[in-house]
């Protein structure tokens, strides 16, 4: 019997149903343009957040997390709407509400990808209960239906204005690949992103910094990309060219300019790191990931002293590019490195965060990998 299977063996007394699973994420490029209709470009992580599910015969919904102290919370699924009071659990009866659940479940989570590092682990959770779901209750969406109502549950339910690439790429991820994601349309393209044979490394660097920030100031620059649009008398910024922006600059405030400069240089980012991806070119993609940094971080403003130390300190040490990745204001960046090279570069990391009096930032690596899959059934 597998850990989890085991902990919902002791949790709730019988063996579950089945086990699935969904992976956290790292975006290489293309941030905070998911609400704006461009494009992406994540892959997804090792480590993953696994669900072990049973069906009930009444209409009780118990659930518990390893990440909680296995505590169970246990409600009625006919309670189960946007507005009931909770904690981390929301994520999950968010999933059942929108995936329109209407039976007792009961659902053990072990999760392995870090809390609140950027790495989304909200996704992980709401993509591996909907797939366990989806295959407990033969409901039969497929992963672009799966991806917006786990965008709906964490949108509507758990209250979190999210764009749609964290559960895309979650759901739908392969291994090997970075997933080019048209947030227009939800279409999606492999794009084959073999750092290994090259002898490349990515870092990821979580700061475990968490400025209070964050949510005020995400629903600011979603609002002032709003509002831009409205005033450009358009549908989204995606139909946008830094050459229309320029022309239409007196239509917009100055804070409005900057925020959608980024969202328009960015996506073009976006599109020129997969021609530099499909060439092999990872001088290309190190100096595009740069940009986009700087983009984040004097555009959007969105970037934070941990971050950009972060940043700097490892192109200081050779990264071929860096940037924070995320919403922002504290959680995680990433850093293209030679493989060869990574404990030198998190000895410098390490040193300019203490230099600095910062809290010692965490270090992981992963090479892209498999997105949600349901691993066993009885
Ligand atoms: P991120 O998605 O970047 O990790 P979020 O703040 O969006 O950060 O989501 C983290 C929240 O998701 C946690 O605070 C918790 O409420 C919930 N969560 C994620 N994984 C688990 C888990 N394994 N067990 C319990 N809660 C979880
Ligand atoms: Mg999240």
């Amino acid at each position: 019997m597998s850990r989890i299977e085991e902990k919902f063996l002791e949790t709730f007394g019988e063996e579950p149903d089945l086990v699935a699973a969904a992976p956290g994420r790292v975006n290489l490029i293309g941030e905070h343009i998911d609400y704006s209709d461009g494009f992406v470009l994540p892959f997804a992580i090792k480590d993953r957040t696994l669900v072990a599910a049973r069906k009930r015969s009444d209409s009780t919904v118990r659930i518990a997390s390893a990440q909680r102290r296995n505590k169970v919370v246990t409600v009625d699924i006919n309670q189960v709407k946007p507005g009931l009071k909770g904690e981390w659990e929301r994520y999950a009866l968010g999933v059942l509400w929108s995936l329109g659940v209407k039976d007792g479940v009961d659902l053990m989570i072990d999760g392995h990808v870090p809390l609140g590092a950027g790495l989304s682990s909200s996704a992980a959770l709401e993509c591996s209960v909907a797939t366990a779901m989806n295959h407990l209750f033969d409901l039969g969406f497929n992963l672009e239906e799966l991806a917006r109502l786990t965008q709906k549950a964490e949108n509507q339910y758990v209250g979190v204005p999210c764009g749609i690439m964290d559960q895309s790429v979650s759901l739908m991820a392969t291994q090997g690949s970075a997933l080019l994601l048209d947030c227009r349309d939800l279409s999606t393209k492999n794009i084959p992103f073999d750092v290994a044979s090259s002898g490349l490394e990515l870092l990821i660097i979580d700061t475990q910094a968490h400025h209070a920030l964050t949510d005020g100031g995400y629903a600011e620059r979603r609002a002032s990309c709003e509002s831009a649009v409205a005033k450009l008398g358009i549908t989204s910024l995606r139909e946008l060219t830094i050459e229309k922006l320029q022309e239409s600059s007196a239509l917009l405030t100055e804070t409005e300019f900057i925020r959608v400069r980024h969202a328009v240089t960015e996506m073009k980012r976006v599109l020129d790191c997969v021609d530099a991806l499909s060439a092999s070119d990872f001088e290309k993609v190190g100096q595009l990931i740069n940009q986009s940094h700087a983009s984040l971080r004097d555009d959007y403003t969105v970037s934070c002293p941990e971050l950009d130390t972060a940043v700097d300190a490892a192109l200081a040490a050779g990264a071929l590019g860096s940037r924070m990745v995320g919403g922002g204001f504290g959680g995680s960046a990433i850093a293209l490195i030679q493989a060869s090279k990574t404990t030198e570069t998190i000895k410098a990391i390490e040193k300019a965060f203490s230099q600095k009096g910062f809290k010692a930032p965490r270090f992981f690596t992963s090479l892209p990998s498999q997105g949600a899959e349901l691993l066993s059934r009885r």
